[in-house]
């Protein structure tokens, strides 16, 4: 014998018993091993759920359901990496800061020399707002050799 909430109005009731002694519903039975599906469940009101859901039913989740329940552990998650994080923050934050300040210096360096910008070029990047007069396409050829240049004088 085991006590279950009645299926109509959440009583504890005898499953042996011959109806709920509160409402009259027929008693609760053991739900273990069975389950409903979604479209299922949602004609149920709040408490047969709990009720079927004490007895040992399942109710199965949805895709959106399921999906959710992903996407919120995936944000809890990264959230968790993040507080652990927070004791290096100052120091990270200070180092990026310079790490920018380093690019944007390299940037300026490499801004001065005609030759790095059109190797900038050379990798399809257009560093103008408006082209020279008589500029045209950087070749292959020209590529590779201010490539070669470059790279033997940061040697
Ligand atoms: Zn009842």
């Amino acid at each position: 014998m085991a006590l279950l909430e009645c299926f109509e109005c959440g009583k504890k009731v005898s499953t042996e018993a011959t109806a709920c002694p509160k409402c009259g519903a027929p008693p609760p039975k053991s739900r273990k091993g069975e389950s409903i599906t979604p479209a299922q469940s949602a004609s149920m009101t709040y408490k047969q759920r709990r009720a079927f859901q004490k007895a040992g039913g399942k109710i199965l989740l949805s895709k959106a359901q399921k999906f959710s329940f992903i996407v919120i552990g995936f944000f809890m998650f990264f959230g968790l990496v993040k507080c652990n994080a927070t004791n290096d923050v100052t120091s990270e934050s200070v180092a990026s800061a310079d790490q920018v300040q380093k690019a944007l210096q390299q940037l300026d360096n490499a801004m001065k020399d005609p030759r790095k910008i059109r190797l900038l070029e050379c990798e399809g990047i257009n560093p103008w707002k408006t082209k020279p007069n008589g500029w045209t396409k950087p070749t292959k050829n020209e590529c590779a050799e201010l490539n070669k240049i470059l790279e033997s004088e940061t040697k």
